[in-house]
């Protein structure tokens, strides 16, 4: 008998679907060397994340991380036909604003979507779409998405198909949002002591600080996605030497910088990163191999 326990998963791919900050690059009106840039990698559409997999059943099944206003972009890229659920962040308009479009995956489906948000996200998002979550006093009944929402306190997880989604806490400025550390479990429902392709991952978008109950999330990681906004200072995220130094203190197999501003050129930086460390883009599939 194996004395290691595996994953009952299989297939399991980390996909940054986009990798730019709030107003995206280029950046409306900018006539700056990075938003003329010719090279693919400094176009970068609003944050968002999935991951992708086959669970014990051989299903294919797929989880979005925040649902912003590039969306439905991202779906047609990577030709998505299914949304198993979507583990939200935070309330920024930037990771929120494409949650309309998710009723295209009930119709596929015919099945609700199950979607995980704190408390303060799910007020603003039955607030914004109101029209969803107050169906019955539409005007006219119009087709809308179909969704349930779970409460999600730090230090929760939720095991779906095979994996365990723990939420933990970070810093965005003043506010506390959510970060994700994602796990294969065992057949016995344990998390597996052999994890596959990128996992264990942790996914921290949207911080300017790492708290000290975060670390032990961020500890044994093969891949940590990792907020890198610009090089000059901001109140609420990373700059590129705060985000190298978290990311040397957390050690990951490989660290990937995500949610970067017109500031940051990829060639540029991305020549200058320490070992195990590198820029994201938009497409990029992490697996576990780099
Ligand atoms: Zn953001
Ligand atoms: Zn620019
Ligand atoms: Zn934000």
């Amino acid at each position: 008998m194996s004395a290691s326990s595996h994953a009952v998963v299989r297939e399991v791919r980390f996909l940054l679907l986009g990798t730019g900050t709030s107003a995206g690059v280029p950046v409306i009106g900018c006539d700056c060397g990075v938003c003329t840039s010719d090279d693919p990698r400094d176009r970068r559409t609003r944050s968002g994340a999935a991951i992708s997999f086959v669970d014990a059943a051989g299903h294919e099944r797929l989880f979005l991380v925040d649902c912003g206003p590039d969306h439905r972009e991202h779906s047609i890229r990577h030709r998505f036909k299914r949304v198993d659920g979507i583990f939200f962040t935070h309330d920024h308009v930037d990771h929120t604003f494409g949650l309309d479009d998710v009723r295209r995956y009930n119709a596929m489906m015919k099945s609700p979507i199950e979607v995980f948000a704190d408390v303060r996200t799910r007020d603003f998002l039955e607030r914004v779409y109101r029209h969803i979550f107050r169906r019955h006093e539409n005007v006219n009944d119009s087709f809308v998405a179909d969704l349930f929402v779970r409460t999600v306190a730090a230090g929760e997880s939720f095991d779906r198909h095979g994996l365990r989604f723990t939420a933990f806490e970070v810093l965005h400025g003043r506010l506390p949002v959510l970060a994700y550390r994602i796990e294969a479990l065992d057949a016995a429902g344990r998390v597996a002591e052999v994890q596959p392709g990128p996992l264990p991952l942790a996914y921290c978008t949207d911080l300017s600080a790492m708290p000290p109950a975060a670390w032990p999330r961020i500890a044994g990681l093969r891949t940590l996605v990792l907020d890198m906004l610009r090089y000059r200072a901001h109140p609420t995220h990373l700059t590129v030497d705060e985000a190298i130094a978290i990311a040397e203190r957390a050690r990951a197999g490989r660290t990937v910088f995500v949610h970067m501003t017109h500031d940051i050129r990829h060639a540029t930086l991305e020549a200058e990163l320490p070992p195990a460390m590198e820029l994201g883009f938009d497409g990029m599939i992490l697996t576990g191999s780099a």
